[in-house]
């Protein structure tokens, strides 16, 4: 067995290989510039710069790279070799603080929404110092963030960090307030669970669809699907956890902290659930998770698909992301504590995320609006387009009782000791759970489970970071003025309750009735990517990440409008895949199967008049019926495909991707689907359901 104790983190440039390699005072210089968010200047840069490159060097690496993020969801490198060459014709190897701290990446590639168009045609890459540097594919990757010259965010790890700093600061005035002192920064923790499928790779390299889409667009489920629930957390399948423990030990090996595995709820679908950590580093390392779920996967002639909805009919891929807040002297502000103090300013983060949550469910939305996930939000696998907040029976029972302004003593299960006015004593962790709600409070943090399977989490965790600081800031800029601090709070807590209880459901959140009634209290239910994107633009928004830093108006706007290119670009691509199909294999496929009926009857004629084809006509009608429609439905998708290509309007063209194109590609899909289902085995070109969801 392998010690996994030396083999975690054993390719990371940490904090203790930092403390072994660097002198004394560059590691003390270093630790406090990070922590105080300070630049790092030249001579420090060096001496880092120089003791990496000699452990890097150790561990196999003969190039680095500043890795970074930009918008196309995935990582991004360039590797640069260490070598410089002498004068005696020889090379030594060789890396700059320069190169550590600054890289220019010839990058003019990346979707900037037009934004280095009208700064600079090129980008700059910056090292993140608070994300520890590793050495991966013999390749020492230096975290980075990645700007325009004119200083705008390219890329998701800027605004993930400005966020960072924006309820840092905001969160700060908040605990200076009830006493603690000693802290000095507020971080937000994230621990996201990953779901994925592994569909074998030879099966996959059959189905178009799924080599270019990542998704079948057509397919019919086997007898069998999860209805039986045997694959959630059933014995894991040899071939797959003989992937799962090398994927963990990769995952070690970079320093990320994968805790469990398990299968999940549909046949051929997994999780992974890493340890929470610091958001942009569990940003980080869910980038790395997805990137090595692939290149593991392919070493076992799997393919690891990320997609949000590879399958029609069995649940989807999610990411459930799992957020806190904790001062750096080890409080968590989201855990309930064991006096009524820790309690107020616990009720009081949880009234603001609450305030938050309702204000700006739009932002929320937005932040996990893609092509893919469209397919899962509002399907009885995955929370609705509906944003709503869970608590649970005891906390809601509180937060009730603290807004009618009561001195309970018992609310429910829960004992309360009154201790200063009506903050109560919560004993008990919440952990009661409603799989159903968007928004879960699980004890000690929140579970966001909107986001999909395929995506960055920095969206997600910009917005929350964002919008929790606004309120905190109006938290602060009024207790900050308050004479009478203890009932201030507690008539803030009780005001917020009151005005944001809408967004508390504890109900089923798949049912009619939720959608019913969320629209009478005025909840949002932005149903597809179109209809959400446009929500960035508005100039509430807008005005809310300019007061934070977090994002100015251009920045705003161009991700906005990649975040709808890239809606019609895939539509657009499964479009096309779906037309080469039905048009080179779908259609050929039943009129071989059609040939060869009409054939047999032919030779049925011959032997004598008396026989009666009923079968044969019966089958030969509804072929034809399928293939006249597959016809004319795919045809209908061409001049679809062209119109919405030739419209201008960025908004205007996703619309129609989303209302012409994708319509009759669902049609297409039930027509063929169909299809599969008469038609031989043998001519049918694709496999099928059942063997890439049964046969790993
Ligand atoms: P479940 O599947 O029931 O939601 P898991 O145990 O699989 O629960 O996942 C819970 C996730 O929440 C883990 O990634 C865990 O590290 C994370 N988590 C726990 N505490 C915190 C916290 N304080 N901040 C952020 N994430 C947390
Ligand atoms: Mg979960």
């Amino acid at each position: 067995m392998k010690n996994i104790q030396e083999l975690f983190g054993s390719y990371v440039f940490n904090d203790s290989v930092m403390k072994q390699r660097l002198p004394k005072e560059t590691y003390e210089a270093f630790k406090n510039s990070v922590s105080d968010g300070k630049n790092i200047d030249g001579d420090m840069a060096d001496t880092i710069a120089s003791a990496m490159k000699e452990w890097a060097i150790e561990k196999g690496a003969t190039h680095y790279t500043h890795w970074f993020q930009p918008m196309t969801g995935i990582t991004a490198e360039k590797h640069d070799s260490f070598i410089s060459p002498t004068e005696d014709g020889r090379i030594i190897m060789e890396f700059s603080g320069k190169e550590l701290i600054k890289g220019e990446p010839d990058a003019s590639s990346f979707p900037s929404g037009g934004l280095r168009a009208t700064f600079e045609a090129r980008g700059y890459t910056a090292w993140d110092p608070s994300s520890y540097a590793f050495v991966k594919d013999d390749t020492l990757c230096i975290p980075t963030a990645f700007c325009s010259y004119g200083g705008e965010a390219l890329d998701q790890k800027t605004p993930l960090l400005r966020s960072m700093d924006a309820i840092n600061k905001q969160a700060l005035r908040i605990v200076k307030l009830f006493g603690m002192d000693d802290v000095k920064r507020v971080i937000t923790t994230v621990g996201p669970e990953q779901e994925y499928f592994l569909v074998d790779r030879e099966m996959f390299n059959k189905r178009p669809d799924l080599l270019f889409c990542g998704r079948t667009l057509v397919g019919t489920m086997p007898p069998k699907g999860q209805e039986m629930n045997d694959h959630y957390f059933g014995v894991i399948k040899p071939r797959v956890a003989k992937f799962m423990r090398e994927l963990d030990e990769e995952l070690w090996k970079l320093g990320v902290l994968a805790k469990t595995e398990h299968n999940e709820a549909a046949p051929a679908q997994h999780e992974l659930a890493p340890i929470f950590t610091t958001t942009n580093i569990a940003a980080d390392h869910n980038q790395l998770t997805m990137e090595l779920m692939k290149k593991t996967a392919a070493k076992y002639g799997l393919v690891c698909l990320l997609h949000e909805k590879p399958f029609d009919g069995v649940n989807g891929s999610g990411k459930h992301n799992n957020w806190s807040l904790s001062t750096d002297t080890g409080i968590n502000l989201l855990k309930p504590g064991k006096n009524p103090s820790e309690n107020t300013i616990f009720l009081l983060c949880l009234a603001a995320v609450m305030k938050a949550v309702d204000e700006h469910q739009e932002l929320l939305r937005v932040s996990i609006a893609s092509a893919g996930n469209d397919h899962r939000l509002g399907e009885d696998e995955a929370p609705p387009a509906i944003v709503s907040m869970y608590l649970g029976e005891e906390l809601t029972a509180i937060l009730e009782a603290l807004e009618r302004g009561e001195h309970h003593k018992d609310v429910g299960k829960i004992s309360m000791t009154v201790g200063t006015k009506t903050i109560p004593y919560i004993r008990k962790d919440n952990t009661d759970r409603n799989r159903t709600s968007p928004f879960a409070f699980t004890g000690n943090k929140f579970e966001f489970r909107m986001l999909g399977s395929a995506s960055s989490i920095s969206d997600t965790n910009v917005m929350i970071n964002t919008m929790v600081a606004d309120v905190f800031k109006e938290f602060a800029d009024f207790l900050e003025n308050s004479k009478d601090f203890d009932s201030d709070v507690t008539k803030l807590i009780r005001k917020t309750v009151k005005e944001h209880k809408r967004i508390l459901f504890d109900g089923d959140g798949y049912s009619k009735e939720w959608q019913e009634e969320a629209a009478k209290r005025g909840l949002k239910n932005l149903r597809s990517t179109p209809d959400a994107v446009p929500v960035l633009r508005s100039s509430e928004n807008i005005a809310l990440f300019e007061r934070h830093k977090v994002l100015n108006s251009t920045e705003i706007n161009c991700r906005a409008d990649i975040a709808l290119e890239n809606y019609s670009k895939t539509i657009h691509i499964e479009a096309l895949t779906l037309i080469q199909m039905v048009d080179r294999d779908i259609i050929p496929a039943i009129t071989e199967y059609t040939s060869e009926l009409c054939n047999l009857v032919l030779s049925k004629e011959k032997l004598s008049d008396e026989i009666n084809f009923s079968y044969e006509t019966a089958v030969l009608s509804r072929l034809s019926n399928c293939s006249d429609k597959l016809y004319e439905l795919t045809e209908d998708l061409k001049s679809a495909v062209c119109k919405a290509q030739n419209t201008n309007g960025i908004l205007e063209k996703a619309k129609l991707y989303h209302d012409k194109v994708l319509f009759i590609m669902n049609n297409i899909r039930l027509v063929s689907d169909e299809a599969e289902t008469i038609v031989s085995r043998k001519y049918w070109p694709y496999p099928t359901y059942g063997d890439l969801l049964f046969k790993i």
